[in-house]
């Protein structure tokens, strides 16, 4: 039988590419919360200034954006296989999100203060009833400060490569081992330097360093601190 759990907020933070969506999910699964990937709703603003031109490397048209950022509605829901996936106006754009072009401009789009304050106030939203689980950079630190359980996840950054380029080349992308490994580098070095909500550990975030723990092993090892902390007798 499941065990029961008091309603809580569960924020995973951390480093690109080391597995923060891939546990939060089977965590959200496990207790019947709902799953929030916050680095797809940075993604889908980076997909959609890219369709509309508004980027070219570097340079963002900050101007046109802004004023085209209310056109945009992102909204999770389920594919036609059952599979979690955003949809940006009403379109599947989940594979589109994830490519090498949308990550190499994604954290440039990420250090707009008027993307983050949109997407911020959505993903607050999302929480007001607690029973989530969320994943991104500044979840533990500036959407949900108070939140009752804080992980914050980092790895060797060849081994994220490693894990990262396997998974692009299994989705049949054509990418090297380097550019992928050179763009969360740089990704890091983006997040943890920004003006805004810089990427960071929460004072009170417990850190799990996955680098040589299976998916198995990190998952039992948080739920055992999810049934420790919050269990209802
Ligand atoms: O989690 P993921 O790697 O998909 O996130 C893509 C990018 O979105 C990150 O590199 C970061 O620049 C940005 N991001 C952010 N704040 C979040 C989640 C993601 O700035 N809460």
């Amino acid at each position: 039988m499941q065990k029961k759990i008091k309603d809580i907020i569960i924020a995973f933070d951390g480093h690109s590419s080391c597995g923060k969506s891939t546990l939060a999910k089977q965590v959200a699964k496990e207790l019947n919360y709902t799953y929030i990937d916050t680095g797809a709703m940075y993604r889908a603003v980076t997909y959609w200034a890219i369709k509309n031109n508004f980027v070219q490397n570097k340079n963002i048209n900050v101007e046109a954006l802004k004023s085209s950022l209310k056109n945009i509605e992102i909204t999770f829901q389920k594919d036609d296989t059952g599979k979690q996936s955003t949809f940006l106006n009403g379109e599947n754009i989940e594979k589109q999100i994830r490519s090498l072009e949308v990550s190499n401009s994604v954290s440039y789009i990420s250090e707009l203060d008027f993307v983050r304050k949109k997407l911020v106030a959505l993903q607050q939203a999302m929480g007001k009833n607690k029973r989530i689980v969320m994943d991104g950079r500044d979840i533990g630190t500036v959407v949900f400060p108070n939140a009752e359980l804080k992980i914050f996840m980092t790895a060797d950054v060849d081994v994220r490569a490693q894990r990262r380029y396997k998974e692009l080349i299994e989705k049949g992308e054509s990418v090297q081992f380097e550019e992928v490994k050179a763009n969360i580098e740089q990704r890091d070095k983006i997040d943890q330097n920004r003006a805004i909500s810089p990427l960071k550990k929460a004072d009170d975030a417990i850190v799990l360093d996955n680098s040589r723990l299976t998916r198995q092993e990190q998952f039992e090892k948080v739920m055992n601190l999810i049934y420790e902390k919050f269990s209802i007798k």
